[in-house]
C-alpha cells in the first residue's frame, strides 16, 4: 500500500532540500502531521514572505530586504575598500570581527571545473562596475582550491585596473571555510593580508 498522494507530495518537497534523504523526508512529513494548524499556516506564510522579501543587494549581492543592503546604504563605511567573499554567510562572519569597516562584494560561488561554474555564473562583472574611488580590494574567498583559483583570476583583472589587491588566508586552515573560522583567526587573517 502506498502513502496518500498529499503525503507523498510533501515528502517530495522535503527531498528536494539539501541533505534530506527519503527517510528524513518521511520523518518530517509525519512531524507536519502532528503540527497544529496555526503553526503550519505560520510556516507556510513565513516561507512565502521569505521568498517575496529577501533579495540580493543590487550593488554588492549580499542578502537584504529591499533593493540595497544595510552595508551599502551606510555612508559612514569606508567606500574605498571592497572585501570580496563567496557567500552572504561570509559577510556575516566578517562583520562579527568588527574591525572591518569597508564594503563587500558577494560572488555567490567560485570558479569550479568540477561544478562547471564559470565566471559568467558568478557576480563578477558588477564588481568591475563599482571600482570608481576604490583604493583596495581584499580577496577573501575561502582557502580552497576553487577559492584560490577565483582569487587569482580576480587579482589579474584588478591589476589591469591598477587597484591595490590583497589576499587574506594567512592563518586560515587550507580547505576551510571563512564562515567556520573564529573571530580572532579572521581578524588575524584580515590584518595579515598580503598584496598580490
Ligand atoms: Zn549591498
Amino acid at each position: 500500500m502506498n502513502y496518500p498522494k498529499s503525503f507523498l507530495d510533501l515528502v517530495e518537497c522535503f527531498k528536494r532540500l539539501p541533505g534530506i534523504g527519503g527517510k528524513s523526508a518521511e520523518r518530517l512529513a509525519y512531524y507536519v502531521l502532528s503540527m497544529d494548524k496555526e503553526y503550519v499556516q505560520e510556516f507556510a506564510h513565513t516561507l512565502m514572505n521569505f521568498q517575496d522579501n529577501i533579495h540580493y543587494c543590487k550593488k554588492c549581492g549580499h542578502i537584504c530586504e529591499g533593493d540595497y543592503c544595510e552595508i551599502c546604504q551606510d555612508e559612514t563605511r569606508d567606500q574605498s575598500v571592497i572585501c570580496v567573499v563567496e557567500s552572504p554567510k561570509d559577510v556575516f562572519a566578517m562583520e562579527k570581527v568588527r574591525e572591518y569597516h569597508g564594503l563587500y562584494h558577494v560572488l555567490h560561488g567560485t570558479i569550479s571545473m568540477i561544478d562547471g561554474t564559470t565566471v559568467d555564473d558568478l557576480n563578477i562583472s558588477s564588481l568591475f562596475e563599482r571600482l570608481d574611488g576604490v583604493k583596495e580590494v581584499i580577496l577573501a574567498t575561502n582557502p580552497t582550491r576553487e577559492g584560490e583559483t577565483t582569487a587569482l583570476f580576480l587579482a589579474k583583472l584588478l591589476a589591469k585596473r591598477n587597484i591595490e589587491t590583497s589576499r587574506i588566508a594567512n592563518g586560515l586552515p587550507i580547505g576551510s571555510n571563512i564562515d567556520y573560522a573564529d573571530e580572532l583567526t579572521l581578524l588575524k587573517s584580515l590584518e595579515g593580508r598580503k598584496k598580490i
